[in-house]
């Protein structure tokens, strides 16, 4: 039981050896919620759900806390509220029940916790307070900044020289800054901008300042794993070293900093900002497949190629996914009714994975598996292998669809096509209630009727009409 990791901080594999084996703790940058996620949004949040899988699978359920946060407070989301002609909370709400659903899609567990960046203001406003009071930050024409040259050692996880990282940080002109490298932790809301009072005025956190405070409030000064997509670990990463090494007691803040490769389209970082992305929910979408099985094939897509590395995505690829899950769906099917040994650990799995997560090889392993079972006729051996192939397939969230929906493959496209959506009954049956009141028997009689043709039997009690297909 030993898992090895690629330690960004120190740009070589490490045996994982936690602080303490019962109160693992990980921390992911999470999405910040102004728009919907693309499929490289999607990245991390299945690379630290396997990741915590295994942290699971080895240290137990309840000594793992994972944490990923929600960053509600940000420019682009009161950019995109003003845009939209929505209020800020409408739109980080909106946007956090989408993520939910399309990362469900996906097989995401929910993490242990989910911090907003909203709930923990007053703690950014103190550790901003212990940062001026021990030297490393100064307040500046309502802006808080950090002063980077009060820390020797700035610059050492990203590996940046100074003309780097002021080139790298793309570091705004300010004429109020007292070195060009310096970042800001607090900045002024004049007006009726959205902000919160503080002792610099009313304003709002820089983004950096959220991850210090969410990370120490959740899981303490020092903890286990820090991750996030690679494009975090400048400025965003070292930032948050900076400012939590400087405001802590314990200096040790994160251990090991994992750090997922981008995914890409021809060669280029799927990004909002290029266009070249597509969104998790027009990916489920645009497959007739049920939800559940279209997001399966996408997570297996995410872990087949190895988390450090880009991932080009590509028509093939899908396909590829497509088809070995097809193999390990088949041969559940023919061992339906095998009773699967239960004590069975996924060890070949658990093998590749403690190797820096190699996820293609964890793959690998699960369809190897597969085959075999496909060629065993012995009656134990098909119950060993069903166990292994099911706890494999749970360890890296597949597989966890019913053998019915996944053969059955598509949506039923016929009730889409009669515009008979579940959304679609339910807005029938309430013009039909509607017309009940108003005495207008026939056209209640009418939908009923229409309704029925379509294969929907209504039911109706006190209580209301729920409806059931035929
Ligand atoms: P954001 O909502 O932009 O803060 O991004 C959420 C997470 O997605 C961060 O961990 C990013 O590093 C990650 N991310 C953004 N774009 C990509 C991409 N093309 N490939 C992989 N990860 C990405
Ligand atoms: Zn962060």
């Amino acid at each position: 039981m030993t898992i090895k990791l690629y330690n960004t901080a120190k740009r070589e594999v490490e045996t994982f050896v936690p602080r303490d084996p019962k109160n693992v703790g990980m921390y992911v940058c999470g999405p910040t919620v102004y728009d919907t996620a693309h499929i490289g949004n999607a990245r991390p949040a299945v690379i630290f759900d396997v990741l915590a899988r295994l942290l699971r699978q080895e240290y137990g359920d309840d000594h793992v806390t994972y944490v990923r946060n929600i960053t509600d407070v940000e420019d682009k989301i009161i950019d995109g509220a003003a845009k939209r002609g929505i209020s800020i909370e409408e739109l980080t709400k909106e946007t956090t029940a989408q993520y939910h659903a399309d990362m469900a899609a996906l097989g995401v567990e929910l993490p242990n916790r989910e911090p907003k960046a909203t709930e923990h203001i007053q703690g950014m406003i103190e550790m901003i307070e212990t940062l001026i009071a021990k030297g490393h930050a100064y307040e500046a024409e309502g802006h808080v900044l950090f002063s980077v040259p009060s820390m020797p050692d700035y610059g050492k996880l990203s590996g940046r020289n100074r003309d780097e990282m002021i080139e790298g940080a793309r570091v705004e002109v300010a004429p109020f800054k007292k070195d060009p490298a310096d970042f800001v932790l607090w900045k002024p809301s004049p007006g009726d901008m959205h902000g919160w009072e503080s002792p610099w005025g009313k304003g709002r956190p820089g983004w950096h300042i959220e991850c210090s405070v969410m990370s120490k409030a959740e899981l303490g000064e020092a903890f286990d794993i820090h991750g996030g997509g690679r494009d975090l670990i400048f400025p965003h990463h070292e930032n948050e070293v900076a400012q939590s090494c400087c405001a802590n007691d314990d200096k040790t803040f994160a251990r090991y900093w994992v750090h997922n490769g981008f995914l890409t389209v021809d060669g280029k970082k799927m990004s909002k900002s290029l266009g070249n992305f597509f969104t998790v929910r027009d990916l489920l979408e645009k497959t007739t497949r049920l939800e559940g099985c279209a997001g399966e094939i996408y997570r297996f897509v995410l872990l087949n190629t190895d988390y450090r590395k880009p991932l080009n995505w590509t028509e093939d690829g899908v396909t590829n996914a497509e088809n070995s899950l097809d193999t390990i769906y088949t041969a559940l099917k023919a061992l339906e009714g095998v009773e699967a040994d239960e004590t069975q650990v996924a060890e070949g799995v658990i093998h590749h994975l403690e190797n820096d997560l190699d996820t293609p090889f964890a793959l690998k392993e699960l369809i190897a598996i597969a085959k075999e079972a496909n060629k065993a006729g012995d009656a134990t051996e098909k119950a060993r292998l069903k166990g292994q192939l099911l706890a494999g397939a749970k360890l890296l969230g597949l597989a966890q669809q019913s053998l019915d929906d996944w053969f059955k493959g598509v949506r039923d496209t016929g009730e889409a096509e009669n515009g008979l959506t579940d959304e679609g009954i339910d807005a029938l049956i309430e013009e039909r209630d509607a017309a009940k009141k108003n005495k207008n028997y026939a056209r209640a009689d009418e939908i009923r009727d229409e309704l029925k043709a379509a294969g929907i039997i209504l039911e109706d009690s006190p209580e209301g009409t729920t409806w059931k297909r035929a």
